[in-house]
């Protein structure tokens, strides 16, 4: 479809027509999706390598469509972004999310942690602190348990008031990842200066692990230990990777060699019985 032919245009504007028709079909929908119950929450488990437990849990959103089924986050994240429709999903997928924890914890998995995805919109929000400390609060979860992740973006995007809020979340015993890391544009000096726990080797560099990202995966790993954070890979598919990972000391990890994001009752059969 990348040949440029007689017939090329009228590929891709047919194409286009259709995507911003879907894009109108879902804002629409996206509107009452929250209220109506649409979306769901999966989980992806986070693994120490070393000890083979599940350590924690990625709350990774879904959406139950009445009609076109399961829709994938890629599909109407941006949409939910540009809309503003991401600041009271992301509310909800916070209480969502921290709700389930508290539940786990108290089946007997309290070492269990949950990380929750923010987005940048939701750093612009003058309240998010405020919200997070008292959904916290409300569920009676210790903020230590709760990480949150957020990408490069939200760096060389970051106002002051992204700063500070995620000082303030720091500061309260959350953990802060940065996550795709090593995907984005900003140099590596602003590292050393920000409030943050971990880094999250972007699955690029797992997946296609030829020398080069090999290299990048190793020195990602190296940055992190040298500056006193934690590491986590994520997109980790073969036994192969997450060896390679082990002997860089990299022992946290998360990808469908593990297991893919599952519903609450699916951790709970498969991981959570005793
Ligand atoms: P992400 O935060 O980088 O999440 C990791 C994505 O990689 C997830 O896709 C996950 O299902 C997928 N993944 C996990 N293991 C593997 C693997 O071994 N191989 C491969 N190929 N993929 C793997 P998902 O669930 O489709 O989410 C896509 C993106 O949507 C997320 O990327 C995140 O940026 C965004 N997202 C998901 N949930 C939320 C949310 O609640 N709030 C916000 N703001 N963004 C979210
Ligand atoms: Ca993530
Ligand atoms: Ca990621
Ligand atoms: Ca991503």
């Amino acid at each position: 479809a990348k040949e440029i032919s007689g017939n090329s245009y009228h590929f891709f504007s047919a194409e286009m027509d259709t995507r911003s028709f879907e894009n109108v079909k879902y804002e629409n929908a996206l509107y009452k999706a929250l209220d109506n119950e649409e979306l769901v929450l999966y989980y992806q488990p986070q693994i120490n390598y070393h000890t083979k437990q599940v350590v924690g849990l990625e709350a990774l959103l879904r959406w139950h469509h009445p009609t076109d089924g399961l829709v994938p986050p890629d599909k109407f994240i941006p949409l939910a972004e540009e809309t503003g429709l991401i600041v009271p999903i992301g509310e909800w997928v916070l209480k969502e999310a921290c709700q389930q924890l508290k539940k786990w914890h108290e089946k007997g998995y309290a070492h269990l942690n949950m990380a929750v995805n923010l987005s940048v919109r939701q750093y612009e929000q003058d309240n998010l602190f405020s919200i997070i400390k008292q959904t916290l609060e409300e569920v009676q979860l210790s903020p230590q348990c709760l990480h949150l992740e957020l990408t490069e973006n939200h760096i060389i995007k970051n106002t002051d008031l992204t700063l500070q809020t995620m000082k303030q979340l720091k500061e309260l015993g959350i953990q802060i990842a940065i996550d795709d890391f090593g995907t984005g544009y900003s140099s590596l000096g602003y590292l050393k200066n920000l409030p943050i726990n971990m880094l999250k080797i972007d699955k690029s560099f797992i997946q296609d692990m030829t020398v080069d990202e090999a290299a990048i995966t190793k020195t990602i790993i190296m940055l992190a230990h040298n500056l006193k954070l934690d590491v986590i890979a994520e997109g980790v598919e073969t036994q192969e990777q997450a060896e390679f990972l082990y002997a860089q000391s990299c022992h946290l990890m998360q990808g469908y060699y593990f297991s893919k994001p599952l519903c609450a009752e699916e951790i709970e059969t498969k991981y959570l019985h005793k």
